[in-house]
């Protein structure tokens, strides 16, 4: 089962593969957690006041890395942009090398990843 401690790694990989360490540099107070429980259909969401939260499911080690990497960097790409999906949004958002192939994984696995239980006692 990933942890915290990884999704704190996916974000500082993606920090220096794609921000240019700007993100740590900018947003020293970015945080990044589990969201406490599940919010709809949503995989990500960023809010200024609680950071990065991501979903419980995508805990799962049957959830690949390059996929909760494309969520981690969605949600940092608010933090720098903004929170809507602008065009310039959805550019910087191609940026991400497995761009496609998240998309098409998720297009997938939604149903998977929607019907899964949110593992409890995550770390
Ligand atoms: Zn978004």
């Amino acid at each position: 089962m990933r942890s915290t401690a990884d999704l704190r790694e996916y974000l500082d990989a993606l920090d220096l593969c794609y921000f240019d360490g700007q993100l740590a540099e900018d947003y020293p107070e970015l945080g990044i957690r589990w969201m406490r429980a599940r919010t709809s259909a949503r995989f990500g969401q960023y809010s200024e006041a609680r950071g990065i939260e991501i979903s419980r499911v995508l805990a799962y080690p049957w959830v690949p890395p390059f996929f909760v990497l494309s969520v981690v960097y969605h949600e940092a790409l608010h933090a720098v942009i903004g929170l809507e999906h602008c065009y310039r949004f959805r550019q910087a958002e191609r940026a991400y090398a497995r761009w496609y192939e998240a998309s098409v994984w998720e297009h997938e696995n939604c149903a998977r990843l929607l019907a899964a239980e949110p593992p409890k006692g995550l770390r």
